[in-house]
C-alpha cells in the first residue's frame, strides 16, 4: 500500500483565517519534517491557544523556515512526497483540508485532482475497527490515548504531541500495529 503518514500543526483552527506552519510526512520509512514562513498577518491572526499547544514561540524558527510564505513551499515538496499516496494521519481531514487550500492557492483548481490519493486514512477510525475485531467496544467520545494503549502502541511524549514528526509517527505506529493483524491480501480468492 502506498502511503504517507502526516500531520501539520497549524496557527489556529479556522482554514480561513488560520495557517499551516510546520509539516511533517513520512514515506517508505523516511521521515520529512519542515516549516513554512508566516508573514506578519498570518502571525497577528494566529490563536494564542493553539499557539501555546504547539509550543509555537520556542520550536517555529523564522530564520531556517521555507520563505515562500502561505505556499507548499520547498519545490512544492508536499505534492512530490504524497504523489499517488493515501494520506494517512490522525483526523487527517483536519490536514488535508489546509493542504487542498494551498494548492488551490498557488495552482488553482486541479481538474486532474490532487498530486496525492483521493482516499485518506483517519488511523483512529482504523483503530476502532480493529479493536473491535478483538472484542473492545469503543464508545464515542473516545480519547487516542486510550487506543494507544489497547493497541500497545506507546503514546506520544508529552514533549512530541503536537509537533508534526511527532504525530506523524503515532499515525505511522497505530497504522503498523492495526496492519500487522492482517494475514491475507483482501484480493486472495481464497
Ligand atoms: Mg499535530
Amino acid at each position: 500500500m502506498s502511503v504517507a503518514f502526516i500531520d501539520f500543526e497549524t496557527t489556529g483552527l479556522d482554514p480561513d483565517r488560520h495557517v499551516i506552519w510546520e509539516l511533517a510526512v513520512i514515506v517508505d520509512g523516511v521521515e520529512h519534517c519542515w516549516q513554512q514562513k508566516l508573514n506578519v498577518g498570518q502571525l497577528v491572526a494566529a490563536d494564542p491557544v493553539s499557539q501555546k499547544m504547539t509550543r509555537f514561540e520556542s520550536r517555529y524558527h523564522a530564520t531556517t523556515a521555507l520563505t515562500v510564505a502561505n505556499s507548499l513551499g520547498g519545490g512544492d515538496r508536499f505534492s512530490e512526497l504524497t504523489q499517488g499516496r493515501h494520506l494517512v494521519g490522525a483526523i487527517p481531514s483536519f490536514d488535508e483540508e489546509r493542504i487542498r487550500r494551498q494548492w488551490v492557492e498557488r495552482f488553482g483548481w486541479p481538474t486532474a485532482g490532487f498530486p496525492w490519493h483521493y482516499h485518506i486514512v483517519d488511523v483512529e477510525a482504523l483503530a476502532i475497527g480493529a479493536l473491535a475485531a478483538q472484542g473492545w467496544r469503543v464508545d464515542p467520545p473516545w480519547e487516542s490515548e486510550d487506543l494507544s494503549r489497547a493497541l500497545e502502541v506507546p503514546m506520544i511524549s508529552d514533549a512530541d504531541r503536537h509537533t508534526a514528526l511527532g504525530d506523524a509517527r503515532w499515525a505511522k505506529a497505530i497504522h503498523q500495529a492495526v496492519m500487522a493483524m492482517a494475514v491475507r491480501p483482501l484480493t486472495d480468492p481464497g
